[in-house]
């Protein structure tokens, strides 16, 4: 097996004080067989978190640290690791050991086979519960019946990209980041890892549902502009239904004038059901021009504070 490479591996951290001596015990001895560096992207944590990471890194000059000015979310610190990275390939990982980075040296034959992209896929969803089991399926077919680009479930941050993949990512234009969308949209040749997924080693996970989500419908409105279509599609099948109810309704006061008077609840019914679909609708529009918006503003990515050893 050919060594000489540079393995860069990115970790995005947010409050992750007490994990960081954890991940780098276990993550260390398995990437020790290789050249590498470790870029830890600090986004924003109100912890100790970076003095930790520098604590290591003044040890370790292989251990490096990007800080954010604030929190800019996981997808902006991935982004920031892939953009500072120097490796042949790099592999991204969680710093809660959810991610078990044993499985790292399985990743790189993978690659050095010829494999641009390796995902770590979950095998089993079991640290999970039925909620986040279920609505996690429920996003990768929704998401897959929307977009054009095959979004590979059960697959999430943890992976290994060629350089090739890292330069593409760092060279797009747009702003909104949904990683696993873009990464998979390059259609590079691809291949898997498995691995039980572990539970959180301390603290608490970032994403509560409110946040999932968002981070779905930002996955949604990335790569796919089908609901616009759909909201068009339910605008021409109402107004279909409302057609043939004017007709309907017209009929009967002409012809059955005896029991013309409708009950307020159909009115209410259909007012109530246009008006959702109407909210729906501009909802979904809003969401479009939201992303825009936010295209044209055009503003940085991330902001960093500091860097250390790179
Ligand atoms: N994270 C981050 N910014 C955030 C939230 C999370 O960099 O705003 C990091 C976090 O420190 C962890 C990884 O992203 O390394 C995954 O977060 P978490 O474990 O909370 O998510 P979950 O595994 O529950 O989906
Ligand atoms: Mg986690």
């Amino acid at each position: 097996m050919d060594k000489n490479f540079l393995l860069s591996i990115i970790i995005p951290v947010y409050n992750e004080e007490k994990s960081v001596a954890f991940l780098l015990d276990r993550l260390l001895p398995v990437i020790k067989l290789y050249r590498f560096e470790i870029i830890f992207v600090n986004d924003g944590s109100k912890d100790r978190t970076a003095a930790e990471i520098k604590k290591c890194a003044q040890k370790n000059k292989q251990i490096k640290l990007i800080s954010f000015q604030r929190n800019f979310g996981h997808q902006m610190a991935l982004m920031a690791g892939y953009q500072y990275s120097m490796g042949n390939c790099a592999v991204s990982l969680d710093a809660d050991l959810q991610d078990p980075p044993e499985i790292i040296p399985a990743m790189i034959v993978k690659w050095q086979k010829g494999a641009k992209i390796v995902y770590a896929k979950r095998q089993t969803r079991e640290v999970d519960n039925f909620f986040k089991k279920q609505t996690a399926r429920f996003f990768y077919r929704l998401i897959n019946f929307l977009s054009d680009t095959p979004i590979p479930s059960d697959v999430a941050d943890y992976r290994l990209l060629d350089r090739e993949v890292v330069d593409f990512l760092k060279h797009l234009k747009e702003h909104a980041r949904f990683l696993r969308g873009l990464v998979a949209w390059g259609n590079y040749p691809t291949n898997y890892v498995f691995f039980k997924r572990e539970k959180r080693i301390v603290g608490e996970t970032h994403y509560p549902f409110s946040k999932m989500f968002n981070f779905a419908l930002d996955g949604i409105t990335s790569f796919s502009i089908k609901p616009l279509r759909i909201a068009t599609y339910f605008g021409f099948t109402v107004a279909t239904l409302g057609f043939i109810g004017i007709i309907y309704t017209l009929v009967r006061k002409f012809f059955y004038p005896q029991d013309y008077i409708i009950g307020w609840a159909g009115l209410f019914v259909g007012i109530m059901f246009l008006g959702g679909i109407q909210l729906i609708t501009i909802g979904i529009i809003g969401e479009y021009v939201g992303k825009i918006y936010q295209e044209v503003q055009n503003r940085p990515q991330y902001l960093i504070k500091e860097k250390i050893n790179i």
